[in-house]
């Protein structure tokens, strides 16, 4: 089969590959295009300790299976066994699998083995790109409902990437009376504004209109970015007994000002994937045209694997997502 293989940091490979042999209890997935996530771009880039080359990188599918249901794929594969697995918290899984992080192959490729439990039949009328975001908008169904805002919260989203875009719109479905995105890329900010931002606004530019807008401080402020700045900038968004959630994992290990959060009694919470029930919400989201990003969505062919990652990781442009055309 055809695959787009990642043979180096920066480097990948259009070339001919084993096409999967499904195990008991896994169905073959035809892969009809799949979609770059921020997990493929830091193994193509190198910077990812569970991606070795040779890896067929890629989560995020639509495809069918060998009856010809149109499908998406939950990609995030707990062990079953394990007291999170059985208490339905399979992201806390230790033995957690993900397609395209070692060992397992991902869906850059004509063919996707996965098992038969986490495939779902999708309505014709959802179109590949929209049915894509299934799996990042599982992440973000998975944030808020950890968060549990009040209604007509006020929300702060520093980092405007893909996660950062889906909680905003999500914030504005679920009924947030003003939104603040920060970001240091403008084409993001503008982006931002046009989904519904109350306030976009460059960190590195701002001359106190932030910090005017956030006033007494927000009641929910996401860190959708994972930079050392970022997550002190959350911190520093929120109100007294507000809460910050950590999502965004550029960094391991960062320096926060934590007295100044005790003394106000900030919650913070750290998020991390999404449960098989957030996947179904997030998809059943998508399917009833709550959240669309067809605008900041772009499509290239398998083919340009190469340059559809290179123009991802140097992104200064307003593409949200990335999808590749596999047939
Ligand atoms: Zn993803
Ligand atoms: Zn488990």
């Amino acid at each position: 089969m055809r695959a787009l293989v990642y043979t180096a940091p920066r480097h990948l490979i259009v070339e001919d590959y084993p096409r999967p042999n499904p195990a008991a209890g896994e169905v073959e997935i035809a892969v009809a295009a799949a979609g770059i996530c921020g997990a493929d771009i830091s193994g193509f880039l190198g910077r990812s300790r569970h991606r070795t080359p040779p890896l067929i990188l890629g989560h995020e599918l639509v495809g069918r299976t060998p009856k010809g249901q149109r499908v998406i794929v939950d990609p995030v594969i707990g062990c079953g066994r394990c007291a999170h697995c059985r208490s339905g918290q399979k992201n806390l899984c230790p033995s957690l699998r993900l397609l395209g992080m070692d060992p397992l192959a991902g869906c850059f490729a004509e063919f996707v083995a996965v098992p038969q439990s986490q495939v779902y039949e999708i309505p014709d009328a959802l179109d590949d790109s929209q049915a894509i975001l299934a799996e990042p908008l599982a992440n973000i169904v998975h944030l808020f409902r950890l968060a549990a805002p009040q209604s007509r919260f006020r929300m702060g989203i520093v980092g405007a990437g893909t996660m950062g875009s889906l909680a905003l719109k999500m914030a504005l479905r679920l009924g947030a009376s003003e939104v603040l995105v920060e970001d240091v890329q403008e084409v993001r900010l503008a982006a931002a504004r046009r989904m519904g931002a109350t306030l976009a606004v460059n960190p590195k530019t701002d001359s106190g209109e932030s910090r005017s807008f956030a006033g007494d401080g927000l009641d929910l402020v996401l860190d959708a970015c994972g930079e050392e700045k970022a997550r002190q900038r959350a911190f520093d968004l929120c109100r007294p007994g507000g809460t910050v959630v950590l999502l965004g994992m550029a960094k391991a290990r960062s320096e926060i000002d934590i007295a100044a959060s005790i003394r106000k009694e900030h919650r913070a919470l750290m998020s991390f994937g999404y449960t098989t029930e957030d996947f179904r919400r997030s998809l059943d989201l998508l399917v009833a045209g709550e959240i669309d990003m067809k605008e900041w969505t772009a499509e290239l062919p398998l083919e340009d694997g190469q340059a559809a990652f290179e123009q991802m990781a140097g992104s200064r442009g307003d593409t949200l997502k990335m999808v590749l055309r596999v047939r």
